[in-house]
């Protein structure tokens, strides 16, 4: 599928939920793109996922705010090729750097550039213990096996659609 009709679709799926987070969170390697940039040279021309670039417009189509959160050791790699890819503006914060954390660190970071709070936050990433750690601050967390797509971009709205509805009951009870 090419990128206008992803991004069409995703669109769609989008506009079905009246929850939304306000920031969606990416990892890199194996989630945004099908590498480890650390084992790349600055000179190659990377790609996406098929679907990664469609529904990263999307999302700022709908003016949902999107980030990055990569523990790559190879930042300046990492941010060459976004810069090629021609999407390195389209990020609100660039949290790239090797941690012991699963990526905790990176998520108190992202949140005190945005202001914006875990609960309000969707995450992508492609390895479980991430998933795990950033999902115990609150943060509604999707495992990706082949890259960020369509299906994925809906099982997490639906899931963080769900997550508001209990907060709020919760809320009013
Ligand atoms: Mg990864």
């Amino acid at each position: 599928m090419e990128e206008e009709r992803v991004k069409e679709e995703a669109l769609q799926i989008i506009g079905v939920f009246q929850a939304l987070p306000r920031l969606v969170v990416f990892d890199l390697d194996y989630t945004l793109w099908p590498f480890y940039c650390e084992c790349r040279s600055k000179r190659e021309m990377p790609c996406l996922y098929p679907h990664a670039m469609g529904i990263l417009k999307a999302l700022k189509d709908k003016g949902i705010n999107i980030a990055i959160a990569s523990r790559s050791p190879t930042p300046d790699i990492a941010k060459t090729f976004l810069d090629k890819l021609g999407i390195q503006s389209m990020f609100v914060a660039q949290e790239i750097f090797s941690s012991w954390t699963h990526k905790t660190e990176h998520f108190q970071r992202i949140h005190r550039r945005t202001g914006v709070t875990f609960k309000s936050m969707l995450f992508f990433d492609d390895e479980g213990r991430n998933i795990e750690a950033v999902s115990k601050m609150g943060v509604t967390s999707i495992l990706v096996d082949n890259g960020v797509n369509l299906e994925k971009l809906r099982s997490g709205l639906r899931k963080f659609a769900l997550a508001s509805v209990s907060c709020n009951r919760k809320q009013v009870e």
